[in-house]
């Protein structure tokens, strides 16, 4: 009996409905699915079907490989021109007593704080203000890499990034040329949130709309640039939404090839406008992780981001598709603390984020931006390392 044919049995001993068992069939016969099928698991699958369908093809991609890497954030400010409604984080320039905005320096100083520490990647998002313009950027990127050169620099979400390129009259292409050259490396995958026009309206109106969205990781693609996408899930939308969000990206995907992971980001209900919305069940959170590794089948990864979704869940979603749980982090993350997320000071140590994924049977690595292996964990004997979060391997500048 073949591996596939062992499969579909077992699946048919999970789920043995005729239409289900259909997809089943075009995953195990390496056959793309269809919008109507992913629509359809999103309504039927259980978590047992939709979970071991996932964990086919992650094995299939990756075996037991699951990638980390070792990142901090910069936050530039927490105040934002725009009034997303799921947005925990934005302090409106009327409350600014509640939020920062930081300087050039600031943000040099925190590079600064990991000259001697082997991170790879810094990653740069936050809100969007008419003072942080694209020139201020170009100037604060061509710093970080006299400081340290070979840090990948992933910043910008495509929203701060249509704002920056309204306010300075520059194209799109333009603008992400003038990056480029500064220093930015690849762009994060935030700000997509749910491209349905129609819920988009109801939870982030005024700030740039699908279109726009995709066509500047269009652009960046065509210009050598890679990014992630991440969807926003679990608030208003339906399952159709969902199916037609990952749609979208498959298509570009198709395209331009320059995708590299899909980050599905929960709704979290603190201190939001639309905290009336009950959060999702962690249940719902593995089948929407293992739907989105079997739609998105020309996605390299699928990431589960662990200070939004916990680190138990991380580790549980290993197992339904997901092969990368995002970096050590270092504390320097508020955005899901703040709206509610379990992890209020995420941070974890190489050995930790080792741990967390060898519990789970997998085998972890660690990667650089671009899923090069930068260290391979399997057998890494840490019993002469240093307590603190990073280990003496070779300083990268
Ligand atoms: S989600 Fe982003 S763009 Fe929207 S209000 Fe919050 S910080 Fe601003």
């Amino acid at each position: 009996m073949s591996r596939e044919e062992e499969m579909y049995d077992l699946l048919k001993n999970t789920q043995n409905d005729h239409a289900l068992l259909n997809i089943a069939e075009k995953v195990l016969q390496n056959k793309r699915i269809s919008f109507d099928d992913g629509v359809l698991l999103y309504e039927k699958a259980t978590i047992g079907f939709a979970g071991t369908l996932a964990n086919y093809i992650r094995k299939k991609l990756h075996g037991d490989i699951t990638y980390f890497n070792r990142n901090f954030h910069i936050e530039p400010t927490n105040l934002c021109v725009f009034t997303c409604k799921f947005c925990s984080y934005s302090r409106l320039i009327k409350q600014q007593d509640e939020g920062w905005v930081m300087t050039k320096d600031d943000m040099l100083n925190i590079v600064r704080s990991y000259e001697n520490k082997p991170v790879t990647e810094v990653h740069i998002v936050g809100g969007v203000l008419p003072q942080l313009k694209l020139d201020f950027f170009i100037d604060v990127l061509k710093e970080i890499k006299k400081i340290k050169p070979q840090l990948h620099i992933k910043g910008f979400t495509a929203v701060e990034l249509d704002y920056m390129f309204r306010k300075a009259k520059v194209n799109i292409k333009e603008g992400l040329m003038n990056l480029k050259e500064a220093g930015l490396d690849s762009l994060p995958g935030g700000g997509a949130e749910i491209f349905d026009e129609e819920i988009r309206e109801k939870i982030c109106a005024d700030k740039c709309n699908s279109a726009e969205w995709l066509l500047i990781h269009k652009t960046a693609h065509e210009l050598g640039m890679h990014s992630n996408a991440t969807m926003l899930y679990g608030h208003i939308e339906n399952y159709i939404h969902r199916v037609d969000h990952m749609e979208r990206l498959r298509k570009l995907q198709d395209e331009t090839g320059g995708f590299n992971t899909f980050i599905p980001l929960k709704f979290r209900n603190k201190d939001n406008e639309m905290s009336y919305v009950p959060e999702g069940s962690v249940i719902e959170d593995l089948r929407n992780y293992a739907i989105a590794r079997i739609y998105l089948d020309n996605f390299p990864h699928i990431k589960a981001y662990w200070p939004m979704i916990s680190r138990n869940v991380a580790q549980l979603s290993l197992n339904f598709g997901v092969n990368d749980i995002d970096g050590t982090i270092d504390d320097s993350t508020k955005i899901y603390s703040m709206a509610g997320a379990e992890e209020q000071s995420p941070a974890m140590s190489t050995k930790e984020i080792c741990e967390l994924i060898s519990a789970a049977g997998k085998h972890p690595v660690e990667r650089d931006t671009l899923y090069n292996v930068v260290q391979d964990y399997k057998d890494y004997d840490f019993s002469n390392e240093p307590v603190s979060g990073f280990l003496n391997l070779p300083v990268i500048n």
